[in-house]
């Protein structure tokens, strides 16, 4: 049976009873019994759950639903009533959850099978999948290489068609980079777009719940089904979701026409790899052929957005993990002598390095001596950063930029640098500080390796990022490809 279908098509099939879910499912199941010991995509399967639950659609049940008997795998940072929810860490690893995520909730509600938890850095912490406590995701691309991170595991199983979607969050990019890097489509919305409501936090101002999979059409299917308005979220906006797959069925061949394409001139600067900036420029070309305006435009405060991030996220970091402390939940330390001992030890045993390098860098700058100096200081450079993103949407509708300096790089190779890690995300970071939708777009290969397309677009307007994907995905065929031996 060939997966390689359309989100749309497989629904539209499995509503005929063309195919069946159980079918369906088993066949995922199959593919990921195949290939997920050679790609570690997943820290939890959850195979008869999910058979028995594509059985029940089999016989009604969820019948209507946009989604109804679709397979997808969650990010393990999204707790899960029943199955267990680590977060990529030791220290959850003995945490089953005892509700379901706002998104894991919605997608259920729309009818999907969850197939698993897919693996990611620790606590949403990395670039390249590699600090979490199960292992290191493969890029199916090239297996000596990372897929990025920190959704290295659902952008993986994506790409190598072991699931047709999975749910994904980008704090400063963990969606738009491994799907850059692992040649599939993924999408941030705006934050306050979906529901943090149950997914666990890393830095709360900047977390946002996403997804994954092969095309801008399919995206288009699993976010309508995870956008909305949840009361349980205080940050969550209570705000109309257009419907995505109408709009983008309902567009002509000349969507991009006049639309306005800003490069911003600050990310083709010094750092680029030439070869990646060819197949974004190839890409940008392609826009223009359609008929898009491109015009040259600056974000003159990009070059501080590695340095505010990396207080910001860290501040909010040490905060949000302040809770695990070996009592109430979570990893505790055999025999503790006393409270102290407890405390001290669970987190240092339960946290991994990079875990506690954030925890200590948030603490450090939050604290009274400091907080002026790096806290307060980075909140007024974020504004700064949102600011250039105000004034460059008052003269164009969307920003097209690369994701990455350059294609996924090999396992190991930045583990002990952090600073190379971080600098990883330079053309992530300053979206995601501002709040703003982006999107990761597959572009071409450089020796074999995917490398995406950056779009971004104001606040709330979804749509017309996931329109222009979409009409370039109706020229090009770069989403459509899969990796050797994942066929
Ligand atoms: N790579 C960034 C970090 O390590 C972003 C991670 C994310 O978006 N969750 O913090």
């Amino acid at each position: 049976m060939s997966d390689i279908r359309s989100i749309r098509e497989l629904v539209a099939d499995l509503a005929a009873r063309k195919i069946g879910a159980l079918e369906l499912t088993d066949h995922f199941l199959a593919r990921i019994d195949a290939h997920d010991t050679a790609l570690n995509t997943l820290i939890s399967r959850s195979a008869e759950p999910a058979r028995a639950r594509a059985g029940a659609i089999d016989n009604g049940e969820a019948a209507g639903a946009s989604l109804a008997g679709l397979p997808i795998a969650h990010k393990d940072i999204f707790c899960t009533q029943g199955v267990r929810t680590s977060c990529g860490s030791r220290m959850l690893d003995n945490f089953v959850a005892p509700y379901d995520a706002g998104v894991v909730e919605r997608l259920a509600g729309a009818g999907t099978v969850m197939l698993g938890k897919t693996n990611m850095d620790e606590f949403a912490m990395g670039s390249s999948n590699e600090t979490s406590f199960y292992g290191p995701v493969r890029n199916p691309w090239n297996t000596e290489y990372v897929p990025g991170g920190s959704s290295g595991g659902s952008a993986a199983a994506v790409a190598a068609g072991l699931v047709p979607a999975a749910t994904g969050t980008d704090t400063g990019g963990s969606i738009r980079q491994p799907a850059a890097l692992c040649g599939v489509t993924g999408i941030k919305p705006t934050y306050g777009r979906v529901s943090r409501y149950g997914m666990i936090a890393f830095a709360s101002s900047l977390d946002q719940g996403g997804c994954f999979a092969r095309s801008a059409e399919d995206c288009a299917a699993v976010l309508q089904a995870m956008a909305g308005f949840d009361a349980r979220d205080s940050t969550s906006v209570e705000r109309a979701v257009p419907d995505y797959s109408d709009a983008l069925a309902g567009q002509g061949d000349d969507f991009l026409k006049g639309m306005k394409i800003g490069l911003p001139r600050e990310y083709f600067a010094e750092g680029l790899d030439a070869a990646s900036r060819q197949v974004i420029d190839t890409a940008i070309a392609e826009f223009e052929a359609r008929g898009a305006e491109i015009v040259e435009i600056t974000l003159p405060h990009t070059d501080l957005a590695v340095s505010t991030y990396y207080v910001l996220a860290p501040a909010e970091a040490s905060s949000n993990l302040a809770r695990y402390d070996g009592v109430r939940y979570g990893y505790r330390c055999d025999d503790p002598v006393d409270l102290e001992d407890l405390y001290t030890r669970s987190r240092g045993e339960g946290f991994g390095r990079e875990v506690q390098r954030r925890i200590m860098i948030g603490a450090y700058v939050l604290s009274a001596g400091y907080y002026d100096a790096y806290y307060l200081k980075a909140q007024k450079t974020r504004r700064l950063i949102a600011g250039d993103f105000i004034q460059a949407f008052e003269g164009v509708d969307l920003i097209a930029a690369p994701v990455t300096q350059a294609p996924a790089f090999k396992l190991g190779e930045k583990l002990d640098d952090p600073v190379s890690m971080y600098l990883n995300d330079v053309y992530t970071l300053p979206a995601s500080l501002a709040g703003l939708p982006g999107m990761s777009v597959p572009a071409g290969f450089v020796d074999g390796l995917p490398v995406g397309l950056q779009l971004l677009a104001p606040w709330f307007e979804e749509a017309r990022l996931l329109g222009a994907a979409h009409a370039y995905q109706q020229s090009t065929d770069w989403h459509t490809k899969r990796p050797a031996g994942f066929e």
